[in-house]
């Protein structure tokens, strides 16, 4: 056998030219899929001279999307063994999981679930291997004859969407087949690949749900049945994914918008468009409030815009271009009829807006501006509305009507360095105000085949992010080539109390509106220069926002943001006078404070302000009446007696205006 040279894992080898990867990393039970000169393939690939072979771990992201995408090729077979005249659809991996759609004879329930998960187990036993097969169209075409989807699939072949690209993406057509026991094919799909060496490599998968999905998104095609399901490497990371499931469910906003009266999506408003209850309106309202005195601080200026314009000035700022799919359909006003009904003058074509920054652009245009103005900062609590599709709606955290907490700063050039470090400084602070402590940060740079403006600029910007990045002492993760084509931008990762993740707050520096809008400011030269636009979303919206902070606090927030501060329960009703008198103190001093006269026992009571997670209870009985104190039980079943007064407004009002949790 002749050898051949070879590179794995940054180390030169010589090896004989039957070898595979999966011979290679044998010893090495983690490698489950490889790349060859950069490309993701099969551990079952043939080798070439000169080939460059790179190790993929289960655990890795690419490891784990094979992982997940693996299994559910399992569970298609799975299902088709079950249910043998179920149609294919597709089955791509997605964060934590992978789905497969199906046109099965009759619609799954729970027990079918149970059923498939057995025969998926006995695949899994099996070791069925992965084997990878080039065919041509119209062979594929005759084998899959009996799977209509497939079949549409083969045709359209090409840029078909990221998910359809899973089957049929890439050069050439390739079927896998599932070879059984004696090496003989059991199963096949279509399939781009890559996969698993073998079903044995699945350590621990659990199916989680069918929904309902038209075939390739559309409502036009005939409804499908999705199946989801997850697998990990362990059955450790599994049940901890579980876990965490649970615990997100008890957490979940649109769970407790409900449970604690805070918001609710009246369906004749529609979806994705939210109204705020007075206890929600009290939390957005302290929200807000902070943040617009943070900002005044700050050096920024407020601003309004209206919600709809006419459709030149999404076309001046691209958006028609370039983001129409995600705008509400025009209004056509101030249409004119000549009196047989004909048109006499065609009416203006008016958008909702789904972005501010046109607008403020708008403004800073209004007058000649001066170098002295810059840095200009424009402030608004802007209300915009994009059309999302229904399946992606989620709550108040992705919703079609939201107000964003958005900013424009225009600078020179030499105050941009200066502008983006003190403002990610601005935004973290900011953020770590409202409880959230743990951050990463996330810088996308430029793609160089899509980009506006010169190399140096975006080299000066990227640096400058960079810097202001690393000035925070924070994980940096690099999003090479992510920015999007106007200018490179910095995102703020933070996790929350269960250690998931949210994007937050957005600064994204942009080279193309400046040009497009012809903006400008005289220098100190008295030549016209064009401003550095900085765009910036701290909240990212309020909505999503208030979502995120109801999860993360599980509802229970912060006195300073709590709906009700401090509810008055009586041990009796006897008591209850006095407490009044004490709650209508602490109402005089600025707490939020109620008193439960209803006819509740005290034990009721208690547990009501329990559910609605009140900070304080502040309880009286003879003794406090005789002492003129109270009592205080805090959310955790805490208590502290005999509490003057005086003393009891002071400790609330301390940590209102701390805005530190109990
Ligand atoms: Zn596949
Ligand atoms: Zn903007």
């Amino acid at each position: 056998m002749s050898q051949i040279s070879i590179t794995v894992d940054g180390k030169q080898l010589s090896v004989e030219a039957d070898q595979r990867p999966t011979h290679i990393f044998a010893d090495n039970k983690e490698i489950v899929v490889c790349k060859i000169n950069g490309q993701l393939k099969d551990l079952w690939t043939d080798l070439a001279q000169g080939d460059v072979v790179e190790g993929i771990s289960i655990s890795s992201p690419d490891g784990l999307a094979v992982l997940r995408h693996s299994t559910a090729h399992v569970m298609a077979q799975a299902v088709q063994e079950v249910y043998a005249n179920t149609r294919l659809g597709i089955g791509p991996p997605i964060k934590d999981g992978f789905y497969y759609d199906f046109d099965p004879e009759n619609t799954f329930n729970p027990d079918d679930l149970t059923k498939i998960e057995s025969a998926m187990r006995k695949i899994i036993k099996e070791g069925q291997r992965f084997r990878r097969r080039v065919i041509t169209e119209a062979e594929a075409l005759k084998e899959l004859a009996h799977e209509p989807y497939k079949c549409e699939l083969i045709g359209i072949k090409g840029p078909a969407g990221e998910e359809a690209s899973v089957e049929v993406g890439g050069a050439e057509l390739t079927i896998y087949d599932n070879l059984g026991r004696d090496g003989n094919p059991v199963w096949s799909d279509l399939c781009r690949g890559p996969h698993l060496p073998s079903t044995k490599h699945i350590p621990a998968f659990k199916l989680m749900r069918t929904a309902a999905a038209y075939w390739r998104g559309s409502e036009k095609n005939p409804m499908l049945q999705r199946i989801y399901g997850t697998a990990w490497p362990s059955q450790d990371e599994l049940n901890a994914y579980l876990e965490l499931l649970a615990e997100a469910e008890k957490r979940d906003h649109r769970r407790l918008g409900t449970e604690l009266d805070l918001f609710s999506f009246p369906e004749e408003i529609g979806p994705g468009l939210a109204v705020f209850h007075p206890k929600g309106g009290i939390v957005r309202r302290a929200m807000e409030d902070y943040s617009c005195i943070r900002h005044e601080e700050e050096g920024y200026e407020f601003v309004y815009s209206p919600h709809i314009t006419k459709a030149a000035l999404f076309e001046t700022s691209g958006h028609l271009q370039w983001y129409a799919d995600g705008m509400y359909p025009p209004m056509i006003l101030d249409e004119e009829y000549n009196a047989d009904g004909t048109v006499k003058r065609a009416g203006q074509q008016y958008y909702m807006k789904p972005m501010n920054c046109p607008f403020h652009n708008l403004i800073y245009k209004s007058r000649g501006r001066s170098y002295r103005e810059l840095p200009l900062r424009l402030f608004e609590f802007g209300t915009v509305y994009r059309y999302e599709k229904s399946g992606v709606l989620h709550g108040i955290t992705r919703a079609r009507g939201f107000t964003q907490d958005d900013a424009h700063i225009y600078c020179t050039k030499e105050q941009m360095v200066g502008e983006l470090d003190s403002l990610l400084t601005f935004v973290l602070n900011l953020l770590r105000d409202y409880g959230l402590n743990d951050f990463y940060l996330e810088l996308s740079t430029k793609n160089d085949e899509k980009f506006v403006g010169e190399d140096s600029d975006w080299e000066e910007a990227t640096e400058a992010l960079r810097k202001a990045a690393t000035a925070q002492n924070l994980e940096l993760v690099l999003d090479e080539g992510g920015a999007a084509f106007y200018g490179p931008k910095i995102s703020v990762q933070a996790k929350d109390a269960i250690g998931r993740t949210w994007q937050m707050s957005t600064i994204q520096v942009d080279f193309q509106l400046p040009q497009r809008f012809e903006l400008e400011f005289s220098a100190t030269d008295g030549t016209r220069q064009r401003p550095v636009m900085i765009h910036r979303a701290l909240f990212g919206s309020i909505e999503r926002f208030f979502g995120v902070l109801t999860e993360h606090y599980s509802g229970a927030f912060p006195p300073w943001l709590a709906p009700v501060q401090a509810i008055g329960i009586p041990v009796a009703d006897t008591f209850a006078d006095y407490l009044g008198d004490v709650i209508k103190q602490m109402r005089k001093a600025g707490i939020r404070a109620e008193l439960d006269a209803s006819d509740d026992r005290m034990q009721k009571k208690v547990r009501n302000a329990q559910m609605q997670k009140i900070p304080f209870m502040v309880i009286a009985g003879e003794e406090d009446q005789k002492a003129g104190a109270v009592s205080f039980r805090y959310r955790n079943g805490e208590q502290k007696n005999g509490i003057p007064i005086a003393d009891a407004i002071a400790e609330i009002k301390k940590v209102v205006q701390e805005r530190t949790q109990v």
